[in-house]
Formats: C-alpha cells, sequence, structure tokens
C-alpha cells in the first residue's frame, strides 16, 4: 500500500509574514490528516524554508526545497547543498521542476547528480518529469518520459531508489489550468511504473509514489486520487490558498 503524498510548490511566492501563516493554516486545518493517512510536505522559496519549517515543527507536514545544488560545500556562490537543507529541517527536495529544466535550463545530467547528492546529504528528492504540449501532441509522451527518468535516475542503486518520488507533470498542463484527465494521467503513471519496474524490478516499482502535478485544484483532486497508480498530487498555483490546499490533502485521504 502506498500512502498518498500531497506536497505544495510554492515557487517565487509569499513573503516572510505571509510564507508562516499560511504554513500555520494548514498545519491547524490538517491535524488529523496530515501524517496520518497522508504525507503532506510544503516547498516554500529557500528564503522562507527556516521559518516555515519552525512554524509546522509541533505538526507532521514535513518541509522541502524546491531545488539543491550537486556539490556538498565549497565555491558555488549563490548555491545551496542538500547538508545545508537538511540542518534546517528540510526532508524533500524538488529535482528538475519542469520550471527549472525550461526556464533555468537544467539538463537531465545536472538533475541526475542534484538527485544522488540529495539522497547522500540525507533529503529525500522528487524527481519531476513529464513533456511539452508539441511532445504530446507528437505523441512522444513515452519516449519523453523515459529519457527524464532513466537519465535522472542515472547509477541510482535499487537501495536508493526507495527514497525517490516520482512526479508526474505535463509542462502543458502547469499554471495554464489545463488538467490531464484522470485517464491521460493514470496511463502515465502506469508507463512511468512499468518503465522503474524494467529498471528496478516490479516489486520496488510498486513501493515507489507517483505523484501528478498540473493545475491541481480541490474540484479536480479526487478524480485524479482515483486512479491506480496516483499516489499523490504535487500542487503549484492551489497552494497558496489555505483552504484549497487543506480540501486538496482531504481529496487524497
Ligand atoms: C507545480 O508547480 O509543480 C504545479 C503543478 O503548478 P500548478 O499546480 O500551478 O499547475
Amino acid at each position: 500500500m502506498r500512502k498518498p503524498f500531497v506536497a505544495g510548490n510554492w515557487k517565487m511566492n509569499t513573503d516572510s509574514y505571509a510564507s508562516v501563516e499560511l504554513a500555520e493554516r494548514i498545519a491547524s486545518g490538517s491535524v488529523e490528516t496530515a501524517g496520518q493517512s497522508v504525507t503532506v510536505a510544503v516547498c516554500p522559496p529557500f528564503v522562507y524554508l527556516q521559518a516555515v519549517a519552525r512554524a509546522l515543527s509541533a505538526s507532521s507536514i514535513a518541509v522541502g526545497a524546491q531545488d539543491i545544488y550537486f556539490e556538498p560545500k565549497g565555491a558555488f556562490t549563490g548555491e545551496i547543498s542538500a547538508s545545508m537543507l537538511k540542518d534546517i529541517g528540510c526532508v524533500y527536495c524538488l529535482c528538475g521542476h519542469s520550471e527549472r529544466r525550461h526556464v533555468i535550463g537544467e539538463t537531465d545530467e545536472l538533475i541526475n547528480k542534484k538527485v544522488a547528492a540529495a539522497i547522500s546529504g540525507g533529503l529525500l528528492p522528487i524527481l519531476c518529469v513529464g513533456e511539452l504540449l508539441a511532445e504530446r501532441e507528437a505523441s512522444q509522451t513515452n519516449q519523453v518520459v523515459t529519457r527524464q527518468v532513466k537519465k535522472g535516475l542515472a547509477d541510482l542503486s535499487a537501495e536508493k531508489l526507495s527514497a525517490v518520488t516520482i512526479a508526474y507533470e505535463p509542462v502543458w498542463a502547469i499554471g495554464t489550468g489545463l488538467t490531464a484527465t484522470p485517464q491521460q494521467a493514470q496511463e502515465a503513471h502506469d508507463f512511468i511504473r512499468k518503465l522503474l519496474g524494467q529498471m528496478y524490478g516490479g516489486q520496488l516499482a510498486e513501493e515507489i509514489r507517483i505523484l501528478y502535478g498540473g493545475s491541481v485544484k480541490p474540484d479536480n483532486a479526487a478524480d485524479l486520487m482515483s486512479q491506480q497508480d496516483v499516489d499523490g498530487l504535487l500542487v503549484g498555483g492551489a497552494s497558496l490558498k489555505a483552504d484549497d490546499f487543506l480540501a486538496i490533502i482531504q481529496a487524497a485521504v
């Protein structure tokens, strides 16, 4: 049985006051579900991580970073390592979010180093994969996702795979209001699980959580979660509204 997992990606939003207030509202509204029947995490901007981690310390809601750098320390101006994030209470970190792939220009090779560094530094990476609209229209979804999963997890042992969560986020659905239908999400998740099965064996593939992301809202969360291979949701815009995020957590129970 895979425990449902709902993560909120706050992207480059909130401020020092709003981040703590949002965290507190989510914590007080999800006392009965978070940590028991659903894993819940929020990923604030780097500068608010510590304050949010403190605000959530008495709750079972985990904190995640939106990115990391792969080197452990040294002359890498502006970068943040896994061990620094762990030090301030981070549990998860996104790797290869579509905005980092397509806006910042991260490659599969760089993302692979980040996944490996996250695990070595004691974090649980959430590897984000997903196709562009043009790739879907050209029937290349499976090909793109195969490349991103295989390269993103390159050289990762089966033992380390259990630290990983995969997030399938079709790029055309992120922040656009367009959502994959539950069937489209299920097809992609089933494909990814079978791919993981080929890479690591069926038993391990059955244990890995695969989240869906892309314009998840309170009114579509339950339908997406009803799919057999949709184990959770990575939520962007709707995670900035406490009531919406809480409703999405409820839909995952
Ligand atoms: C995301 O940031 O990963 C995301 C899925 O955003 P949104 O829910 O706003 O589409």
